[in-house]
């Protein structure tokens, strides 16, 4: 047996039957992207492939072929020849209880992994865990379909931020090649995902805006949505993907704070521009993410934690060194 993880995971999908795909508690782009491409796939070679959330896709991916199927529970039943945890930088973080009684195969490309699988495949390098599941799908030797294709493209465009983070590479586009020559209508799908929304989440987005704070002389920005908000505005809760990048598109602007208050606790996004490190602010605080995309919940919010969060992104910024708007090309 190699030691090639890609090889040895790709043996057991071929040698097992039954799987269950699980990612992490509310699923974005990346994790119902790569479940469902792997779904796809593993269904075309005659396996049975459940897949297992604990939280429901958000709406803008509902319309990703398969979607309809993804199960929402707090806990899985069962034997199966494998768990595969997509997307997932720690088996708690999915939420979903049983997992941990299957053999686990972990595909992750989020830095920190834990490595908590039987099988790990763990690559900071891929911009999506998408690329990873790209490859894993040409291993296995299922030609790509319009719905395969479809859901690698949504992994990968939401996760580099609509080809704007500094986690992409040359990869990235070959796996977008291959979308757009089995037949994906890319442009169809991007405005599924971005031009799909409510108008009370344009409404809320006028509102953030306009109270948006900024701080470190308007290098930091901070966007707080409580419960009145989305009351006031008519946005759905699910609909506010992509909010939280629109403050980057200032010059000044390199990092994005987004507080959303969420019973009881505090959930914290952070995106940010070149090498400002949001992934350690997040850690730093329990989360976790990517440099340019991140996140964490204060369990115990309130004014002081709010603060050190705020100084520990100043700092983030600040010891980037380079002021990315100011750099040559920009
Ligand atoms: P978002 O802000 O869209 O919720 O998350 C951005 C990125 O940070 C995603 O890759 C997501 O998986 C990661 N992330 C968000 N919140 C947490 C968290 O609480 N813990 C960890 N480990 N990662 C998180
Ligand atoms: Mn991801």
């Amino acid at each position: 047996m190699t030691s090639d993880p890609l090889a040895r995971i790709t043996t057991a999908l071929l040698d097992g039957e039954r799987f269950v795909l699980a990612s992490h508690v509310r699923p974005d782009g990346d994790s119902i992207g790569s479940q469902l491409a792997l779904a796809h796939a593993l269904r075309a070679l005659g396996k049975t492939a459940r897949i297992v959330n604990h939280d429901a896709p958000p709406a803008y991916l509902r319309t990703l072929p398969g979607a309809d199927g993804i199960e929402v529970a707090a806990a899985v039943d069962g034997r199966f020849d494998a768990a595969v945890v997509l997307e997932c930088g720690t088996l708690e973080r999915t939420e979903v209880a049983g997992l941990d009684r299957q053999p686990v195969v972990n595909i992750d490309h989020h830095a920190g992994n834990a490595m908590y699988g039987a099988l790990n495949w763990f690559d900071p390098t891929a911009a999506a865990c998408a690329e990873m599941v790209h490859d894993l799908i040409a291993a296995l030797d299922v030609a790509l379909t319009p719905a395969i294709g479809a859901a690698l493209y949504a992994g990968i465009l939401t996760d580099t931020g609509s080809f704007r983070h500094a986690n992409i590479t040359a990869r990235t586009f070959e796996t977008c090649r291959d979308v757009a020559a089995c037949g994906v209508d890319v442009a169809a799908l991007a405005a599924a995902i971005y031009q799909n929304s409510s108008l009370g989440k344009l409404r809320l987005t006028g509102r953030l805006l306009n109270e948006m704070r900024l701080e470190a002389d308007g290098r930091v920005a901070v966007l707080r949505i409580d419960e009145a908000l989305l009351r006031e505005t008519g946005c759905p809760p699910d609909d506010m993907e992509g909010v939280i990048n629109l403050p980057l598109a200032a010059r000044d602007v390199e990092a994005v704070i987004m507080l959303r208050t969420l019973d009881g606790a505090t959930r914290v996004s952070l995106r940010s521009k070149g090498l400002v490190d949001v992934r350690a602010v997040a850690a730093a605080f329990g989360g976790g993410g990517h440099r340019n995309a991140a996140g964490c919940t204060l369990d115990v919010p309130g004014p002081d934690v709010e603060a050190r969060l705020l100084a520990r992104t100043v700092a983030a910024v600040t010891e980037s060194g380079t002021h990315v708007a100011a750099a040559p090309g920009f």
